[in-house]
């Protein structure tokens, strides 16, 4: 059986029902006040009933509806429009330019000269220690 939805407007509210085909277009029961609700097509609800400016549905979940989607708070912050941070996932880091894996290339290339001289200093450091001590003369016990 296809899903309808229905408005009822004492309630203000949408709920769903599972009915045939047939009995799709008369009205339905609210499932909180027990009036009749009328059918809608599903597109049509944003139009008339909202909750802080989002739809609601009924029974109301204390939930709101963001394009036709659950989510349990409305907008808050800054957001693209028509987006939702419970639906619309943070955009992930924009990807990179070539430009900029040349200077990251480059700068990783540098770093590792880098460490290369360093190493260089280091190990001629060392070996003009060595030979310093090596030339020293023998010291004598007293
Ligand atoms: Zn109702």
């Amino acid at each position: 059986m296809p899903l309808y939805e229905y408005y009822c407007e004492p309630c203000n509210g949408i709920f769903e029902a599972l009915r045939p085909l047939k009995e799709a277009a008369g009205p339905f029961p609210c499932p909180v006040c027990d009036r009749e609700g009328r059918r809608i097509m599903p597109t049509s609800f944003n139009a008339f009933t909202f909750r802080d400016g989002y739809p609601r549905r009924i029974p109301d979940k204390g939930t709101y509806w963001h394009l036709g989607k659950e989510v349990k708070s409305p907008v808050t912050g800054p957001v693209r429009p028509n987006e939702h941070p419970e639906i619309n996932k943070p955009e992930p880091p924009a990807k990179k330019l070539k430009g900029d894996l040349d200077i990251e290339r480059e700068r990783r290339r540098l770093a590792r000269q880098q460490k290369r001289v360093e190493k260089k200093e280091q190990e001629a450091a060392t070996a003009a220690y060595e030979a310093r001590i090596k030339k020293r003369p023998p010291q004598l016990d007293v």
